[in-house]
């Protein structure tokens, strides 16, 4: 994973749905990342930090809500979180799951300042 690049996308995703005067209002944006994602927080929060200096962004800053892998099994129809990137289930060992969630990658929220 790039996390600067990712941190690029960010940027857009918000300059694309909020009206320029509004930027330099964002306090926070909320994302939500998957621990299969395979996203480092901390170099994202440093790319972030780089490339927003001196933007209207400067004032903003990334939550990140960290989304647990979890695999639904076929066979005995437990939920459970192995370690990534076991895809067995963590009940019964069958390699017979689905991903319910942790490679989320999206933008849940931003936290504008209120005048
Ligand atoms: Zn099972």
């Amino acid at each position: 994973m790039h996390e600067l690049s990712l941190a690029k996308d960010i940027i857009d995703t918000v300059k694309q749905s909020l009206p320029a005067e509004e930027l330099p209002k964002v306090r926070k944006i909320v994302l939500e990342i998957g621990t299969y994602s395979g996203v480092v927080s901390d170099s994202l929060n440093f790319s972030f930090e780089a490339i927003t200096t001196d933007t209207e962004l400067n004032e903003a800053e990334l939550e990140i809500i960290e989304i647990p892998f979890r695999l639904k099994c076929n066979l005995c129809s437990n939920e459970t979180e192995p370690e990534f990137p076991m895809m067995l289930c963590g009940n019964c060992g069958s390699s017979n799951t689905v991903v319910l969630s942790g490679d989320e990658l999206k933008i849940k929220e931003l936290k504008i300042l209120e005048n």
